[in-house]
């Protein structure tokens, strides 16, 4: 099954917190632009009204007066008619009254109001101006037939002074009165600015900071996308490298495949791999990225040494501190230790390290990315220990741990064509352990098994790393040497057979072997002549007394090269011709 790298649906959908905020904001704001609309509104309609108060006020004031002189002008008429003096004109007197009138049913009822309020006994003026009207008409008629004793009769008996002087103090009153009023009302259009102004320098603060919040969130939710974004990338890379992984066919692959990822996912840091040797008793650093800055890392390391690994948990190697350090870790960088286990084994150590300022924060920041790569990577060498494992069991003899006689017919034909092909050579030798049957049956299988397993080991111990050693089957074991003409082959059967008969005593018994030698091209043509070369070789060797080496016989027109033309002394035992 191929994982396809996915993105994840990003977090928070369908109960976006920003979403939410924004909402409330909006909503907020345009409850802030209602209020400070509506204070505004009443505070130009709370000035406005008094402001028009005011107007009415002072024209209401302005009638009032008016009426006062009206009544003036008018007893100063009557006055001077009563005496007989002659200035003015009754027009003016008309118009006195015809001010008056027209007065009555507006300012003067507010006179009379005013009064009645004050004092609920005192005289209207109205009736008061009406009754004076009459009196003096009656002065003016006496005054006009040249009767003026008996005009200023008049005015004395109906007491008109007195009752103009009441009527002035009247109004003058209910002037002082409407005065105060003024006061008021101006106060209360002061108090009208001042609420308009104070509420226009609230609502621009609460403006202000509905701005700046508002900018506020807006940073934040740029942040949480970009790290919306940031971790989508990052899963992103990890779905390709746990693909990826599952593809690794070895460990040369895995190491691959995290350098390139830690490439991508935590650009700016170095890293190393340490994974545990097959004894598992040391880490070996398998690989490494960025790290030419860092001091050289070294090739082993011990769990003992490793504060994460002794724990099983991550651990960061601080900076400038050697407290709680790794004993491995070299100072002049920080390193994050993250233990590596899968399928309940230890499996190695991942590390990436920072420096400069700020380093152990970066370290922080990159640690669950970190985490999800060492956990993507244990499970690829815990996968690929696995698979070595069964293709080793698929390949290997599992009492001698050598490979089986599958592998070895798999293998030497290939290994043959390749050296005709490079013109180069190819010895087998074939070793078959003397009077086995007879070992097995004095001492015990089980013995028998120790000295087949001890025997395998001998043998593998006297090669080169080229060199291949095979169970052929039973007692039987054959080896490879490739680049390894004749002679040479028999020069390292008989150092083979020298160990082997050297664990002779160990168990109480003798043990012993006989050895076969061919090689390619000088005494057998192909793969196939090859073993059947040996095998006739080894054959030899038995029927000779055993314990020794025989080598197959040249094939008749094979001539040696230059370099194989000098005869080699062969100090060992050789089977008879
Ligand atoms: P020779 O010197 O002629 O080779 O005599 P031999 O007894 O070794 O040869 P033979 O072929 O007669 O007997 C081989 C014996 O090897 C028979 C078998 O019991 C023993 N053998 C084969 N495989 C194993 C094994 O895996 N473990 C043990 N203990 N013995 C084995
Ligand atoms: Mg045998
Ligand atoms: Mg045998």
């Amino acid at each position: 099954m191929t994982l396809t790298p996915q993105a994840p649906e990003a977090p928070f959908v369908g109960s976006n917190p920003f979403r939410f905020m924004e909402r409330y904001r909006l909503l907020g704001q345009i409850g802030l632009v209602v209020a400070s609309i509506t204070i505004v509104l009443s505070g130009f309609f709370f000035t406005n009204h008094h402001q028009q108060a005011l107007l009415d006020l002072r024209e209401g004031g302005r009638q009032m007066r008016i009426a006062q002189e009206a009544l003036m002008d008018a007893e100063g008429y009557v006055l001077n008619k009563a005496i007989g003096e002659a200035p003015g004109d009754v027009g003016d007197y008309s118009r006195a009254f015809e001010a008056l009138h027209s007065r009555q049913e507006t300012h003067l009822k507010q006179l009379d109001q005013f009064l009645k309020q004050k004092d609920t006994a005192s005289p209207s003026a109205i009736v008061l101006i009406r009754s004076l009207e009459t009196n003096w008409t009656a002065t003016l008629e006496a005054a006009r037939a040249g009767r003026l004793p008996e005009a200023r009769a008049i005015l004395k008996s109906t007491n008109s002074a007195n009752v103009v002087s009441e009527l002035r103090h009247a109004f003058d009153a209910f002037l002082a009165d409407w005065n105060s009023n003024f006061a008021h009302h101006e106060t209360r259009i002061e108090i009208g600015k001042m609420l308009v102004l104070v509420s226009q320098l609230l609502i621009g603060g609460l403006m202000i900071f509905a701005f700046r919040s508002g900018s506020r969130d807006a940073k934040a939710r740029a942040d949480a996308t970009r790290q919306m974004e940031t971790s989508r990338t990052q899963v992103g890379h990890l779905f390709a490298m746990t693909d990826m992984l599952q593809s690794a066919s070895d460990y040369h692959d895995a190491n691959a495949v995290l350098k390139a990822t830690a490439g991508e996912l935590i650009e700016g840091f170095s890293g190393a791999l340490y994974v545990f040797n097959n004894s598992r008793d040391r880490l070996i650093l398998s690989t490494s990225w960025g790290c030419d800055d860092v001091p050289p890392l070294p090739e082993t390391i011990t769990s003992s040494q490793c504060w994460a690994m002794k724990r099983g948990r991550n651990h960061v190697n601080r900076l400038g501190s050697k407290a709680l350090c790794c004993e491995h870790h070299a100072s002049g960088f920080a390193a994050l230790e993250i233990p590596m286990a899968a399928r309940g084994e230890n499996l190695g150590l991942l590390q990436i390290f920072a420096d400069g300022p700020h380093a152990e924060e970066r370290l922080s920041s990159i640690l669950p990315v970190g985490s999800a790569m060492g956990d993507a990577m244990s499970l690829a060498l815990s996968n690929i220990a696995l698979r070595e494992k069964l293709r080793s069991q698929a390949l290997r003899d599992p009492l001698t741990g050598l490979y089986n006689r599958r592998y070895m017919e798999d293998s030497l034909d290939r290994y043959v064509r390749l050296a005709e092909r490079e013109g180069r050579k190819v010895s087998v030798i074939m070793i078959d352990l003397d009077h086995f049957k007879r070992l097995n049956d004095e001492h015990g299988h089980a013995t028998g098994d120790a000295v087949l397993r001890e025997a395998a080991a001998a043998v593998v111990g006297t090669l080169r790393e080229t060199d291949v050693a095979c169970r052929y089957g039973g007692e039987e074991l054959i080896v490879f040497l490739p680049d390894c003409d004749l002679d040479d082959a028999g020069i390292k059967a008989e150092q083979i057979r020298q160990r082997i008969e050297d664990l002779s005593g160990a168990h109480g018994a003798k043990v012993s072997a006989s050895l076969g030698v061919a090689s390619v091209p000088s005494t057998s043509a192909n793969s196939v002549d090859l073993v059947k070369a040996a095998d006739t070789a080894l054959y030899k060797a038995k029927h000779a007394g055993r314990n020794q080496v025989a080598l197959a016989p040249v094939r008749p027109g094979w001539r040696a090269q230059p370099d194989d033309a000098e005869a080699k002394t062969i100090p060992f035992r050789m089977a008879a011709e």
